[in-house]
């Protein structure tokens, strides 16, 4: 098979590979699906993904093939552009570009105008008949190229720069002439030469190698391996090279260079969206050098910008985008993210993409798709990520709340979020390690800000548009951005900054609202959000094409109403000692706990029955109608204790019994490995009048429900069974204990007793267990921490090492390792069903509200997940599309 594949110019290709992102990166493929689609788009070639990954195998060496493919393909270009690559009177310059096989932002480096030296820019300056121009893509070239290349610091570059424009009283890079840009050249070289000891590369192919052997290098970079990380992007899928033609937007003022959404990515809006520049190059729209202005008129109008709209200084070339924007979207199904350039009035296409987009947009483009019959029902619930929902599903900004606005920004990225200012990546991380929100404040974000980006809570840049990295990057990773805040200036020295009049300094708590661009001094409060709009109808949507239930994890009756709000049909998992915590509840608890024999326990417990009474009555009242499953206690004993004197000494007090008493009692109950000590179903089985308890004031509870309103449907849940006989005998507890119930209150309540399969003995003898359980829950942490020996508490120490080095794809307790755990919950179900068909199955582990472990669960046909409350929606839509 081929290393490169050419594209535009006469090629036609049917070949499926010159289309296939995992061969020629998502960049190569889409350029070659325009020009395929008789779009505008510059010639060029594709070097293979394999070829990088193959590269970087035999230790950054070429296949042996390779020099000539690429001559071939570099005529191919030549033909069709109708120049000669290194002409010295009208050269053919080119973009060096890599692209993976999905977007990786600002991860890979671009090289513009390679080809240019000494000789070859006079060529340019005669042939386009603008010596400006030329000298002006030179000095790009060379800072670029020493950059991405040669590895040189681009400050070096920059800085010269400045000072050039400082000493000619200039103040944008467009009031620099040809003259200057000269200048610029001559100090570049030497720059390079006094760095490097050598001159910079004149031959154009040593040029070329050097960038195709850095874009390749470049899949190896900290910043790519980062963002991988955080991104879940294998390793070894390696990135394509595409070479193109270079085609200009810096030819004076009928040339220009933009990036446009086929849709407003942040509100999902049916509007063309976009940021153009005349007179400009590539990357000089999102790199903040100058503010961009609006592609339509409606935007410009909108925000009261003065600069002329590209639909009113270049109709015709606007006409012909807009056109484009619509073959687009009808070709791909889909929004399109575009970079495109005029050159000297005439349209060329750069790349497309399927856009990033918020949670919210998503929706609001995928229900109205639907609407415009361009996409169909399951499409529309495939496309949305369901952790991407995350972003919605939290509270907003209260809008009665007052707010001490500080200034405003671009609305870059949705959302409220409250924290403390932070001025760098690294302290960002720092910080939120220690569990501190922050907000990081920068003047406009690169590739390197990245960790801390994902730290931060929220995003505020001084510069940049809705386009810059900070806007694409926070939008992707659903953190609320405010862009482009001219108010904002930073000190860095005295680590301080200034907020319209303000002083602030770092540390010191702001919010920003990326819906509105609002930057407010303090913690705003917030309000929960609702299901409504789009995100409603695409909810319902997903309920039509789910076949499992989803529940939600919850303990309070609040928990409860917010997951049924987001349309929980059940409680899946009612731990119920989180009840037993309770401030007020505490001492009677200890008391229970350290009582020396039976009857001591029994007092507590009376003490104890009527709260929890009330804490199921308030829970059943909120799910009338819906089965609800209560697990009995679980934790070790111990957990309950008292740990310093002084609470040794209140808890005297309060229950009569001595010091010293309490302190043995409480040593005796010590362990040394609580996780597999005396908890569970273990404490029932020794203590059974703790169990009988909970189950008595369950089961009184459930019938005063019922006696005004639709009874609830308990579900006794009897934790960290192994053996069949523990099942059994508390089984028999739990029906003695609710027929004394229903007789004293004269009424009946169905209800169904079952198990928690979290230990690998449960599992592998669930046939057995089912003769006496009538349902199974599979507690996925307990399950994974008892399968792989690891313990939950102490593991996220050197977890992430074990992820770092693919011992684990992910953390095992985050996403189900669905190898090795995933096995034994398979044969748990298929075992249970043997014996008895109609067993309901459900998932109640954190993984309930994870997708990947959701369609495994869809795979072994479980009756229901059960996810907490905010991740009960996500659990909606992933069943969906785990069905579809
Ligand atoms: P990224 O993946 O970071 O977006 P690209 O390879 O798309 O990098 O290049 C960045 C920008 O460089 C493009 O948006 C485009 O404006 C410019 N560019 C790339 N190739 C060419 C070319 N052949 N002619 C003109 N401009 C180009
Ligand atoms: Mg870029
Ligand atoms: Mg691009």
């Amino acid at each position: 098979a081929s290393s490169i594949y050419p594209f535009g110019g006469t090629v036609r290709s049917d070949d499926p590979r010159s289309r296939d992102k995992t061969i020629v990166g998502g960049k190569g493929a889409n350029l070659a699906e325009m020009a395929g689609i008789g779009l505008p788009v510059p010639p060029g070639f594709t070097i293979t993904t394999e070829e990088c990954v193959r590269y970087l195998a035999h230790g950054a060496d070429f296949s042996p093939e390779l020099k000539d493919e690429v001559a071939v393909a570099l005529r191919h270009i030549e033909q069709a552009a109708g120049k000669k690559f290194g002409d010295a009177a009208d050269p053919l310059l080119v973009s060096v570009r890599s692209g993976a096989r999905v977007s990786m932002p600002g991860m890979m480096d671009t090289v513009l105008n390679l080809g240019l030296n000494d000789e070859t820019v006079q060529g340019l300056a005669s042939a386009s008949g603008d010596a400006r121009f030329a000298w002006d893509s030179y000095r790009r070239f060379i800072q670029m190229y020493s950059d991405v290349v040669l590895g040189l610091d681009h400050h070096l570059f920059e800085d010269v720069l400045e000072i050039a424009k400082e000493d000619n009283g200039f103040y944008a890079d467009v009031e620099m002439q040809a003259e200057n840009w000269q200048a610029i050249v001559g100090e570049y070289k030497a720059i390079v030469r006094s760095e490097l000891g050598r001159d910079f590369p004149q031959d154009p192919h040593e040029q070329l190698w050097g960038a195709i052997r850095a874009v390749f290098d470049s899949w190896d970079s900290d910043r790519a391996k980062v963002y991988r990380r955080l991104n879940d992007i294998p390793g070894d899928w390696g990135t394509a090279v595409n070479v193109q033609a270079m085609v200009f937007g810096n030819m004076g003022d009928t040339s220009a260079t933009g990036v446009a959404f086929t849709r407003d990515p942040a509100t999902g809006e049916r509007a063309y969206y976009g940021e153009w520049l005349v007179n400009a190059q590539g990357e000089d729209v999102v790199a903040g050098i100058r503010t961009p202005q609006y592609l339509t008129l409606a935007a410009r109008e909108k925000a009261g910008a003065k600069p002329l709209s590209m639909e009113e200084a270049m109709p015709a070339a606007y006409a012909e985008l807009a056109a484009v924007f619509d073959l687009l979207e009808k070709h791909y199904r889909d929004m399109q993210d575009i970079e495109f350039t005029v050159e000297r009035g005439h349209l060329w296409m750069l790349q497309t993409r399927s856009g990033k987009r918020t949670a919210k947009a998503a929706l609001r483009m995928a229900v109205e798709m639907v609407e415009e019959g361009l996409i169909d029902e399951k499409t529309a619930i495939c496309r949305i990520d369901p952790m991407a929902l995350d972003q919605l599903l939290h509270p907003t900004l209260d809008p009665d709340a007052p707010r001490d606005v500080l200034g405003s920004g671009l609305p870059a990225s949705p959302g409220a979020a409250s924290g403390a200012i932070v001025l760098d990546a690294d302290t960002a991380e720092k910080r939120a390690e220690r569990g501190d929100a922050v907000i990081l404040v920068r003047v406009e974000t690169s590739p390197e800000d990245i960790h801390g980006m994902h730290a931060a809570r929220g995003i505020l840049t001084a510069r940049g548009g809705m386009t810059s990295h900070a806007a694409v990057v926070a939008r992707g990773m659903g953190r609320p951005c405010v862009s482009g805040a001219s108010c904002v200036s930073i000190d860095m020295a005295s680590r301080t900054l200034k907020i319209g009049s303000r002083e602030l300094a770092e540390g010191d708590v702001i919010t920003l609202d990326g819906s509105t661009g609002q930057i407010m001094a303090g913690k705003v409060p917030t309000i929960e959000p609702e299901l409504v709009g789009h995100f409603g109808v695409l909810m319902e949507w997903a309920d039509r094409h789910r076949r499992m239930k989803v529940r939600t994890n919850a303990e309070t009756p609040d928990d409860c109403r917010t997951a049924r709000g987001f349309g929980a049909e059940g409680v899946g998992l009612c731990r119920t000692e989180h009840m037993f915590f309770e401030e007020s509840r505490i001492s009677a608890v200890r008391q229970m706990i350290l009582a020396e024999d039976e009857a001591g326990r029994r007092a507590a417990l009376a003490k104890l029955l009527p709260e929890q009474r009330a804490d199921f009555h308030s829970i059943f009242e909120v799910m009338a109608g819906l089965p609800v499953t209560v697990r009995l206690l679980d934790p070790p004993l111990h957990e309950f204790l008292p740990h310093a004197d002084a609470e040794f000494e209140e808890l005297s007090e309060a229950i009569g019994i001595g010091v010293p008493t309490l302190k043995r009692r409480a040593g005796e109950l010590h362990e040394f490995n609580p996780m597999l000590g005396h908890r569970g179903c273990r404490l029932g089985i020794t203590f059974p009048e703790i169990y009988e308890m909970q189950v008595r004031a369950l089961f009184e509870a459930a019938c005063d429900v019922a006696q005004t309103g639709d009874a609830p449907v308990p579900e006794v849940m009897i934790p960290l069974v192994a053996t069949r006989k523990e099942l059994e005998i508390l089984k028999a507890l739990v029906d003695r204990t609710a027929a004394q119930v229903f007789e004293e209150k004269g009424r009946t309540i169905s209800y169904q007793v079952g198990t928690m399969i979290e230990l690998p003995r449960a599992a592998l003898m669930a046939g057995e267990i089912a003769e006496v359980g009538e349902f199974f829950s599979f507690g996925t942490n307990d399950l994974t921490q008892t399968t792989l020996g690891l313990s939950r508490d102490d593991s996220a120490k050197f977890l992430s090492a074990y992820v770092e080095q693919g011992i684990f794809a992910r953390d095992p307790f985050v996403s189900l390792d669905i190898e090795g755990v995933g096995q034994l919950v398979g044969l748990a179900a298929e075992r249970g069903r043997e014996t008895r068909p109609d067993i309901k199955l459900g998932i109640c582990g954190e993984h309930g509200g994870d997708p990947a472990s959701i369609a495994f669960c869809e795979g072994q046909g479980l009756d229901y997940v059960s996810a907490s409350p905010y991740r009960v929606p996500i659990a909606r839509l992933a069943a969906a599309q785990a069905a579809i």
